[in-house]
């Protein structure tokens, strides 16, 4: 058992990407192109980090990020990075069995040249003494978002990202990193994978780290695609059971999910007792800022699966494609939604 980086009780977080300024790319919109170039870029994704930081900080989060500042999309920015992958040859596959996309082909063995977000991470902590989350993309999530034409398998495919994704996670460790999180959103959909391989994939993904490892496992930003899928889920979300059991069994010490406003049973929560769990309590699919009372209301119905000292108040996904006036309501209401939980636990 790794000791807690954190005194807080009920530290708050969020599960991924935050607006980016309109200087940097166009607001609103999820994965949109850059606005600057060469140095500029380099330069503006780093103001954009500070700026983010900052807004994170002044509303009270206890475990910040960039805000994924640094990144277009939180798959092939990483990818882009990698030799092995051809991003001129694309082709149109299904993702997470939901939507058409055109995407890069892999064309020969994949390799990570050099560390992909190590420079951005150390400027994020030189800017805090704040315990710092960084997200990587989950191996399964990464092969879902490319075609392969040469491993010709995706789990042989899954297993080499996994090793990429550990030098890398590797590199953002000794940078200073306290918690590292995989985003898994397609451990909600490719059941038998999930558990035959996924897992163990994600298990060589984290292999020798001495910081915090986590999870993110949701059902996808607001988006449409994501949206219309969910109509058809029926009334009872019962997809986490399936990978829940192995995940308790896991290495990995965070478990980041969507709970609010979203048609999970709560107490699926129970099948991973014992693990952090990150409760999403902000929905990110809607301009609606939460009231501080609706998030305890969360908070509260968790408490009952998650013990207290393992419960991390989060945001159901990233807020990129939010105002940044909402974002920071959402943010405003997190802290507030937590901190009455706080006084309730000190109260009993
Ligand atoms: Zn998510």
């Amino acid at each position: 058992m790794k000791a807690p980086i954190l005194k807080t009780l009920l530290p708050t977080s969020t599960a991924g990407s935050l607006p980016k300024p309109s200087w940097l790319a166009q607001p609103e919109a999820l994965w949109s192109p850059w606005k600057l170039q060469g140095e500029e870029l380099i330069d503006g994704k780093h103001d954009a980090l500070r700026v983010s930081l900052q807004e994170q900080q002044q509303a009270g989060i206890d475990i910040v990020s960039d805000g994924e500042q640094t990144r277009q999309h939180f798959v092939t920015t990483f990818i882009e990075h990698l030799i092995g992958v051809d991003f001129e040859n694309r082709k149109t596959v299904k993702i997470r069995d939901r939507y058409d996309a055109s995407v890069p082909t892999v064309v020969g063995a994949v390799s990570r040249p050099k560390s992909v977000f190590v420079e951005d991470a150390k400027i994020l902590r030189q800017q805090t003494n704040k315990p710092i989350k960084w997200a990587l993309p989950g191996p399964m999530t990464m092969i879902d978002t490319l075609y392969d034409d040469h491993y010709k398998s995706r789990e042989k495919l899954a297993w080499e990202f996994a090793k990429i994704l550990n030098q890398e996670a590797k590199e953002l460790e000794a940078a200073g990193i306290d918690i590292i999180q995989f985003d898994e959103p397609a451990f909600n959909v490719f059941f038998d994978e999930v558990n035959e391989w996924g897992i163990a994939c994600l298990e060589r993904a984290i292999e020798g780290l001495k910081c915090e490892t986590a999870v993110h496992i949701c059902y996808g930003y607001g988006i449409k695609a994501n949206t219309d899928w969910k109509k058809t889920l029926g009334s009872e979300w019962r997809q986490y059971e399936e990978a829940f059991p192995k995940l308790q069994k896991s290495n990995i010490d965070i478990i980041s999910l969507e709970c609010h406003n979203s048609h999970v049973p709560m107490e699926l929560l129970e099948l991973i007792r014992g693990k952090k769990v990150m409760v999403g309590a902000i929905d990110v699919a809607t301009d609606n800022i939460e009231t501080p009372e609706e998030v305890a209301n969360t908070l509260r119905k968790a408490l009952k699966f998650v013990d207290a000292d393992k419960l991390y108040p989060c945001t159901n996904c990233g807020m990129a494609p939010l105002s940044r006036k909402v974002a920071r309501g959402k943010l405003n209401a997190l802290s507030a939604g937590a901190a009455i939980i706080r006084r309730e636990l000190s109260a009993s």
